[in-house]
């Protein structure tokens, strides 16, 4: 409850308008899990609309290894933003089981939204400090600790600077920043690098790989992108759509870094699309 309530409202995604409260603006920085391992089994979504009922998920089950980073891929309309809402626990499945269970008392999961969702009156400092206030880390401990992750995603020199001033791909390394500063178990991230250049988002790519190597954080990382999803994957869930279920889990057995002009590449991208198309 220490998070102000009147946050202005916001877009999640592109026709899901949410209004943040309290609950969720603590979520967005901390996350709401705990344990190292994700296990989601026979996982459902159904809406009802005024148009009918929407089976958006059905039976989805896969594992995240600690550690291990998992790409989400599929296409429009396949589920993913429903699955990441269950994942996070902004959203109760209507059938199956996601564990760890979401409770507010283990608040461990970091997680980065495609539109950064920054605190705006909060310096680059004051944003990645925010989760660590709400879990009353030491003073020293938290500036410590600030130094070494704004040193971890490049963003030297800008600890004072307000969001406003900085660009998309340096708001994104401030999200990313917030959501380790709580060393969560399990990074959640949609969509991330879907708002910023290609070149940007070549450079945030390289990043995230870096600091996964060096954090050994256990990854969920969901994007429409196929490229994306086999550069950056250790393994990659592809899913299809009407209903959102799995269509094929892929092991990538290729040595990072990894490109695309490559035909071991090729051939994965090949066998992903057939699914997507
Ligand atoms: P994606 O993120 O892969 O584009 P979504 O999870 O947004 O997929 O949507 C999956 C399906 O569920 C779509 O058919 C979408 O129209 C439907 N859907 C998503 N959210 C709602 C909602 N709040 N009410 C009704 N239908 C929804």
């Amino acid at each position: 409850d220490r998070v102000h309530s009147s946050v202005e409202p916001y877009i999640s995604r592109d026709r899901h308008a949410v209004s943040m409260d309290t609950a969720e603006a603590t979520a967005m920085a901390l996350g709401q899990a705990s344990g190292n391992r994700l296990e989601l089994a026979g996982v459902g979504k159904q809406y009802d609309s005024p148009g009918g009922t929407v089976q958006a998920l059905a039976d989805v089950s896969f594992e995240v290894s600690p550690g291990e980073f998992v790409c989400l891929v599929g296409p429009s309309g396949c589920g993913k933003t429903t699955l990441f809402r269950i994942v996070a626990g902004f959203e109760q499945p209507t059938t199956g089981t996601v564990r760890p269970e979401r409770t507010t008392e283990q608040m461990n999961m970091g997680i980065v939204f495609q539109e950064y969702h920054l605190f705006p009156w909060r310096t680059v400092g004051g944003n990645i400090r925010f989760g660590m206030e709400q879990l009353d880390v030491a003073a020293d401990k938290q500036r410590e600790r600030t130094q070494r992750l704004v040193d971890l995603v490049g963003l030297e020199g800008f600890v004072e600077s307000y969001p406003k001033s900085l660009s998309g791909g340096m708001k994104q390394r401030v999200a990313l920043a917030r959501a380790l500063a709580v060393d969560p178990s399990l990074l959640l991230m949609d969509e991330p690098f879907s708002a910023v250049d290609a070149q940007t988002r070549r450079r945030l790519q390289e990043n995230i790989l870096d600091i996964h190597e060096e954090t050994q954080k256990t990854v969920l990382f969901v994007t429409h992108d196929i490229e994306e999803a086999i550069k950056l994957g250790d393994r990659v869930v592809v899913m299809e759509k009407n209903p959102g279920r799995i269509a094929e889990v892929i092991d990538i057995d290729l040595s990072r870094p990894r490109s695309r002009t490559t035909p071991a590449f090729g051939d994965l991208y090949e066998r992903v699309l057939d699914h997507i198309d």
